[in-house]
């Protein structure tokens, strides 16, 4: 590998998204975020997730579902609990469940939320419920 390559590979590997915000998804370099104590986007100082952290595992679609859908109504219930705390977790987990969902955009919506929107889409239903109350922020 020459010097010219090598430079390029290290420029490359400096524009790499190292970390993804771990309420709202968003990824950055380590550039991106040196020196700062909260999300650039938005705001949370939570923990954010190392990309390296990132894994494949073999699960089903409806164990997977199960899982969201507990997730999601947990935290629903805490954020109903809590409201007076700045981050809802109900953010974090539909975070989550969009990245896996695109994974598989074919499959049947991960989230109560995305099913029960789905539905009103595809049966044409009008209800004076704006999505943000549904999810509950
Ligand atoms: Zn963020």
């Amino acid at each position: 590998m020459g010097v010219l390559t090598s430079h390029f590979n290290l420029k490359a590997m400096k524009n790499e998204k190292t970390v993804r915000c771990s309420l709202c998804g968003k990824e950055f370099t380590d550039e991106e975020i040196e020196g700062v104590m909260k999300c650039p986007n938005c705001g949370t100082k939570s923990l954010p997730c190392a990309i390296s952290d990132d894994v494949e595992i073999k699960i089903n679609w409806h164990e997977l579902r199960i899982l969201v859908i507990w997730a999601e109504n947990w935290a629903r219930k805490c954020d109903a609990e809590e409201s007076d705390r700045e981050e809802k977790m109900m953010l974090s987990i539909m975070t989550i469940a969009e990245r896996l969902q695109r994974q598989f955009p074919e499959k049947t919506k991960l989230t109560l939320f995305g099913e029960v929107r789905e539905l009103r889409k595809e049966y044409n239903i009008e209800t004076n419920i704006d999505d943000d109350k549904l999810l509950g922020l």
